[in-house]
């Protein structure tokens, strides 16, 4: 469905991603692990086209996504939730959701259905849906990021780092959506650091390092991989 070939970017003199290879099947949730810097955001802001990968190929659906405008890719059902939640804090909760469904805006009843959805994932956005966004807890804020990446009706979501600066219980359940979002039938490719939570729901998963990726594999084989366990799980 999302397939990486050989994807390289540039931000000046300096390149961020070399070479790199990933794939995502549909119905998939796939796990980028990498520390501070590896290069997990540059990944998906190279996939959403808001950088322009300087090398290779990002094919979604068979269609080449490189040179594609960030608002198309959107169109093509390949939605990002930024690392840090982007969100507009003085704008309300409900303003927020519904920017999340501009490229669908034509249709009305679809886009009301859809926040139905989001605030059935999410009861609590129903009752805050007038507060301010910057009002709300982290926790809270990032239910608004990932419940506007929903309004833009994704076929794949890219979740960069939805548990940063989250309590542990909190992260819990932020793992617990994402999960079931992916069962609901949206593939899922989600970085992170959190590395024992995210393999824990994945099917696979990649370990980028410096721009690279250096292993790939099922949740088992990272979860069992003594190198994983060492610099990302801490066990
Ligand atoms: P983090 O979790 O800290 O965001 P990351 O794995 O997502 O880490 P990236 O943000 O992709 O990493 O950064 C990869 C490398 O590219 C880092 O060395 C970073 O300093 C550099 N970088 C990222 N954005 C830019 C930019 N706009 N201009 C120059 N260098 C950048």
């Amino acid at each position: 469905m999302l397939t990486l070939d050989k994807v390289s970017l540039l931000y000046g003199n300096f390149q961020a991603l070399h070479g790199v290879d990933i794939h995502a099947d549909e119905g998939e949730l796939v796990v980028l692990l990498g520390a501070n810097g590896a290069g997990k955001s540059s990944i998906f802001h190279a996939v959403s086209g808001l950088q322009r990968a300087s090398g290779g190929s990002i094919r979604f659906g068979g269609r080449e996504l490189v040179g594609r405008k960030p608002s198309q890719i959107v169109e093509d059902g390949l939605v990002h939730c930024p690392e840090g939640r982007k969100l507009f804090p003085g704008m309300s909760v409900l303003k927020n959701l519904t920017l999340g469904g501009y490229v669908h805006r034509r249709d009305g009843k679809g886009s009301q259905r859809l926040l139905d959805e989001v605030f059935a994932l999410f009861p609590i956005l129903h009752e805050k849906k007038d507060c301010p966004a910057g009002s709300l807890s982290g926790g809270q804020q990032q239910m608004v990021a990932i419940g506007r990446a929903l309004m833009g009706r994704p076929k794949a979501l890219l979740l960069d780092e939805p548990s940063l600066g989250l309590a542990p219980l909190v992260v819990r359940q932020m793992f617990e959506i994402i999960a079931r979002i992916n069962q609901a039938g949206t593939t899922v490719l989600l970085a992170e650091q959190n590395a024992y939570a995210a393999l824990n729901i994945a099917s696979r998963a990649y370990v980028i390092e410096q721009g690279r990726i250096v292993l790939e594999g099922s949740r088992e084989e990272l979860l069992g991989n003594e190198q994983v366990r060492k610099a990302y799980i801490g066990a």
